[in-house]
């Protein structure tokens, strides 16, 4: 008989997730070998991976035919020497993206509700449609979350609140003193995700220290990642950190195995590579200085950026990114986030952001699509 397969209407409305193109993608595309593409799309790290990552792969050549070690017992050890904090705080996820999804499933329901800010990370927003929770979406006129507006928005079903610092796409960054009042100032029965993807490129004298404001507030969850700074974004970890019962919550809801061998090895090996973290935080400052003299040369509006990207208003998101793809290059189309006039760029190498420097004027200069 023939019959129609029955979804939820939640799971109807789901969009999927839009990635950066992958190079061999456009390399096909556009006619070049995959070494030409410079990817200015996806904030990875343009040094690659941190070199002590890639020793200790090589020199534990793990057994695959075993499953991986599911509590990453080495792995949180490491990371809770490294942020002050007892291992059962420590909640690790193959990327911080599998810890908020985490933090969805334990915390939203389809009869609670989440407030986030308009231009909230996009896997967020997915997670929450996934289990059919009611989505408060705070406006955002200035590009900065309205932490004010969050406040006053939260309601007796809000039980997770959503806050990226500094966020993607915008880049826009929370001072520590406003963060630490808006805690401060909320009902403890609502939890407070605080996702610091971008945490290592934030200059020390305005980074908040976040964990100690966990040792605070037993409502607070401050995720990391390893796929950005760190360069490991190909093998997927990250993780989370909060006060036992909380931590203890999300490991309930954890997909066994989910973080490889590998991915632990390499984890807890970058860690502590205070050398190519700062190599990256510096390529990161000089990268910032390069594109954004650029696109002020062009009269191009910017947000002022505390991660390794710069959201752009370059008139045709979309178009401009096809253009660019021609020259090789790269760049992040926002249209899924309303935002068709922007266009996020990933800060690269000195010659990645020199490539994209040229391009930008030889396409931008003629005058049209702006
Ligand atoms: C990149 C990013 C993440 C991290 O993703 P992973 O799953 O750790 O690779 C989390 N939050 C934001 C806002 C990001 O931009």
């Amino acid at each position: 008989m023939a019959g129609r397969l029955k979804y939820p209407e939640h799971i109807l409305r789901l969009k999927t997730y839009v990635p950066g193109l992958p190079i061999e993608e456009v390399a096909r595309r556009v006619g070049m070998p995959p070494s030409n593409i410079a990817k200015l799309a996806s904030n990875e790290n343009p040094l690659g991976p941190s070199p002590l990552a890639l020793r200790a792969l090589a020199d534990a050549a793990p057994d695959m035919s075993r499953y991986p070690d599911n509590d990453c017992t080495a792995l949180v050890a490491a990371i809770a020497a490294h942020c002050g904090v007892p291992p059962e705080w420590v909640v690790v996820g193959a990327g911080s993206e599998s810890v908020i999804g985490m933090a969805v499933s334990a915390l939203l329901a389809p009869w609670s509700a989440t407030l986030y800010s308009q231009y909230s990370f996009q896997a967020y927003v997915n997670a929450v449609q996934r289990v059919g929770a009611t989505a408060i979406v705070v406006p955002s006129p200035e590009f900065k979350v309205d932490l004010a507006a969050l406040r006053q928005q939260i309601t007796p079903e809000v039980t997770l609140i959503y806050i990226a610092n500094p966020g993607n796409p915008t880049g826009t960054l929370a001072s520590a003193r406003e963060l630490e009042d808006f805690l401060e100032g909320l009902p403890r029965d609502v939890v407070v995700l605080l996702d610091e993807a971008y945490f290592e490129y934030v200059p020390d004298s305005l980074r908040g220290n976040s964990v100690t404001w966990v040792h605070r507030y037993p409502n607070l969850i401050v995720t990391r990642t390893f796929s950005k700074a760190y360069g490991l974004a190909g093998l997927r970890a990250g993780y989370g950190i909060a006060q036992q019962p909380l931590a203890d919550t999300l490991r309930r809801v954890r997909s066994p195995f989910s973080v490889s061998q590998a991915a632990q090895i390499a984890a807890a090996a970058a860690l502590d590579d205070v050398e190519f973290l700062d190599a990256t935080v510096e390529c990161n400052r000089q990268g910032y200085e390069q594109i954004t003299s650029t696109l002020s040369e062009l009269g191009i509006r910017f947000l002022p950026s505390s991660a390794n990207f710069v959201l752009a208003n370059v008139g045709d998101g979309s178009g401009l990114a096809r253009r660019l793809e021609k020259h090789g290059l790269i760049v992040r189309p926002v249209t899924s986030y309303g935002l068709d006039e922007w266009l996020r760029i990933s800060i690269g190498t000195a010659q990645e952001n020199a490539r994209l420097a040229d391009a930008l004027k030889s396409e931008l200069s003629r005058g049209d699509g702006r």
